[in-house]
């Protein structure tokens, strides 16, 4: 202890200690953070380091086993038995395998518990499919996470930490919309509170992504869904914070693997991030954003290979941030130039009567800009509904299109930056408010293959 005021310092520490156990979380763990025996360890270590915490863990399929699961059906359903039972054996044997490197030893119990998943499993392949695919892709797809949460939690037990397994399927109650289904939210909300109770000193452990009807047929919630479900959790159970513990040390400004110079941002807005979103950003889905805004619930992302940086924040703020340039670049862009063949203006008649046929052929637009007699928008390039908007728009208007383009946008301009990353690039199209620009360009070669990563 340092100079001066003992007393003083003792109550402090009592005040950090009393708040920090009254701290509730959830935190949420992705397939990458327990891909291997010994990721797994570095995730029971982090745990471990907040045990102080009341603390709600969510952990998705280990590696790539969703995947594998998803081929595994599609072998099934299209009637590839020897396919699926083959692929299947082996995600039986890779799990196996892990498990008992990472508990060092046999664990009967756990060993029962995988088996009457792998049980579970082989009763649904063994089944002639006379349902649709995205029922059986539900029955098949679970089980990643049951997998990997029961792993887990016998791994943590044995390093002597007080865990409660829950099979989140007898919380977050759906609809039948299989691989894409809607919470139930007044009947998931009794139900976690009424099996979720958290409290310091021992955890909560769970799956990501997975629920069940009200005929108790288990339902996913669309791929990368564990991020919402650790979401929905944070609301319900009125958590402090969610924290989501990833492979980068925070949120950049920009896609590294599209711009070289990128910076982190410690701080940002809901805000800003659905905004981001919505212009292409694959930041933070903003299905994840919505339960967490209504309460007011911060969400860190954080690095689990870095567990002390601090990494980002974002959160609705009573205080302005300052941001870098944010980035976003969309590739396969098309730009159609709609232009009326009778010379007629493009007003509010024309506009409603083009917008109507981009409404009932799908197809959101990026940007649009009119001029005197022609429309122009920019679209993401899905073939078939653009076959069907081409046909419908000709009947009436003149359309050319460009093709192989990107939308550029970026918040928080300055002119340097527009200097820099215009380089080499020609800008059809610019679109400018006082906080963020968008331009349509087409890239030169470099760049452009760069681009096709993203
Ligand atoms: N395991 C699921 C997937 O890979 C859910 C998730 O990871 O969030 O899509
Ligand atoms: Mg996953």
């Amino acid at each position: 202890m340092g100079f001066g005021m003992p007393e003083k310092s003792r109550e402090f520490d009592d005040l950090v200690l009393a708040l920090r156990q009254s701290m509730s979380q959830v935190f949420k763990f992705g397939g990458a953070s327990i891909e291997t025996p010994e990721r797994a360890r570095n995730v029971g270590k982090i745990i471990q380091s907040h045990l102080h915490e009341s603390l709600v863990v969510v952990i998705s399929a280990k590696g790539k086993t969703t995947n594998a699961l998803e081929l595994i059906t599609r072998f099934f359903y299209d009637g590839d038995q020897r396919g699926s039972q083959e692929l299947f054996e082996q995600l039986e044997k890779d799990h196996l395998q892990y498990a008992r490197e990472l508990l060092e030893s046999e664990d009967i119990a756990l060993e029962e518990q995988l088996k009457s998943f792998f049980t579970e499993m082989d009763w649904v392949l063994n089944e002639k499919p006379n349902k649709s695919f995205d029922y059986y892709y539900d029955q098949i797809v679970c089980m990643g996470e049951l997998l990997s949460t029961a792993i887990m939690a016998a791994y943590l037990r044995k390093q002597g930490m007080k865990v409660q397994w829950l099979d989140i399927r007898d919380s977050i109650k759906t609809d039948d919309t299989y691989r894409d289904a809607n919470i139930d939210w007044e009947w998931t909300s009794t139900l976690v509170k009424d099996h979720f109770q958290p409290a310091s000193g021992s955890i909560i452990l769970t799956q990501g992504f997975i629920g069940s009807t009200d005929e108790n047929n288990s339902v996913t919630l669309g791929r990368e869904g564990s991020d919402y479900t650790a979401a929905v959790l944070a609301n319900l159970l009125d958590a402090d914070a969610l924290t989501i513990w990833k492979d980068v040390p925070s949120l950049l400004n920009a896609d590294p693997k599209i711009f070289p110079n990128t910076l982190p941002i410690e701080e940002i807005s809901v805000h800003e991030v659905i905004e981001m979103s919505y212009y292409g950003a694959q930041v933070i889905h903003p299905k994840t954003i919505k339960p967490l805004r209504n309460k007011n619930i911060p969400l860190y992302v954080r690095c689990f290979l870095d567990p002390e940086k601090k990494g980002t924040k974002i959160h609705q703020p009573n205080h302005p941030i300052q941001y870098p340039p944010l980035m976003v670049l969309k590739t396969k862009q098309i730009l159609l130039q709609v232009t009326t063949r009778d010379f007629s203006f493009i007003t509010e008649d024309n506009l409603s009567r083009i917008y109507e046929l981009f409404h009932r052929c799908k197809i959101k637009i990026n940007l649009i800009q009119n001029a005197a007699i022609s429309f122009v928008a920019c679209i993401d390039n899905q073939e078939e509904k653009l076959e069907k908007l081409l046909l419908a728009l000709q009947e009436e208007y003149e359309v050319r299109r460009n093709e192989d383009l990107f939308l550029f946008t970026v918040r928080h301009y300055t002119q340097d930056v527009l200097r820099e990353e215009l380089k080499n690039r020609t800008v059809l199209l610019t679109q400018k408010t006082r906080s963020t620009i968008q331009m349509v360009v087409q890239i030169g070669k470099l760049t452009l293959e760069i681009g096709h990563t993203s």
